[in-house]
């Protein structure tokens, strides 16, 4: 991703019945507890909810569809994906327990609905609420799960596992056979050349794995793509279902 890209702010529009995997998980009181406090709102491809450095004043479930990516920006001014989060999770002062400055920034990959909640209003609630706090927090723990394995995954691992990787986290944030994912992004998020993205895609393709037109990717064979993916994605998987039982959106179901 270049530098620059995802300026715009977050655009705010009132959603209808957005649905959290992760809020859903509360139990009632809880929920009680939050919604007075939640705004619906329409996440915009391509906005930005924070930037490093910026105060994080608003937590963000996203809902349905909508997938959220935090990037840190590099001195030569690349950008380097860490973590996606979708309607499993929540993003905004999550793992840092409130109201401090970001190290990473946010950026909207999928557009779509989100719940918003001021932050120190949810640290509030989750002061009055013991089963509401251990929900986040088990949450934050899948959240460093995630990005600890990507360290490992980006280190050890060649392009092409870890460009299925990268499709089977982003098929099961968006719920469908079509992900709403360029190449050139793909390429930003990988840290590869285009060129070199074209070239895995086009071998996919050939095998019947993926079909991609008009920028945009189309999964055919989902356990294809396992196949040829990492276990790095399973590994996130297994313990998101460890830590928050059925919680992770898995396309086609819990793991086996
Ligand atoms: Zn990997």
């Amino acid at each position: 991703m270049r530098q620059g890209q995802g300026r715009r702010r977050a655009g705010v529009a009132k959603g209808v019945g957005p649905s959290s995997r992760l809020l859903s998980a509360l139990g009632y009181e809880d929920r009680a507890l939050l919604a007075p406090h939640l705004a619906a709102v329409q996440f915009v491809r391509g906005s930005m909810l924070f930037d490093a450095g910026d105060d994080v004043v608003s937590t963000h479930f996203p809902c349905d569809g909508t997938m959220v990516s935090l990037v840190v920006a590099l001195p030569d001014g690349a950008l380097a994906e860490t973590a996606t989060v979708g309607r499993e999770g929540a993003i905004g002062g999550i793992v840092s327990m409130g109201h401090k400055p970001a190290f990473a920034r946010a950026v909207v990959q999928i557009g779509g609905p989100a719940l918003r909640i001021d932050t120190a209003r949810l640290e509030e609630l989750k002061m009055q609420s013991p089963s509401l706090r251990d929900t986040i927090s088990r949450y934050a723990n899948c959240l460093i799960a995630q990005i600890l394995q990507s360290v490992a995954c980006n280190v050890m691992h060649s392009l092409e596992p870890r460009f299925c990787r990268w499709l089977l986290m982003a098929q099961d944030r968006s719920g469908g056979s079509l992900v709403p994912l360029t190449q050139e992004f793909l390429a930003e998020m990988l840290g590869v050349q285009r060129t070199t993205v074209t070239a895995v895609a086009a071998s996919l393709q050939a095998r019947n794995l993926i079909a991609y037109a008009r920028g945009r990717i189309t999964i055919v064979d989902r356990a294809g793509l396992e196949a040829v993916a990492c276990g790095c994605h399973d590994a996130v998987v297994r313990h998101f279902e460890c830590v928050l039982p059925g919680v992770y959106p898995l396309f086609g179901g819990a793991p086996a």
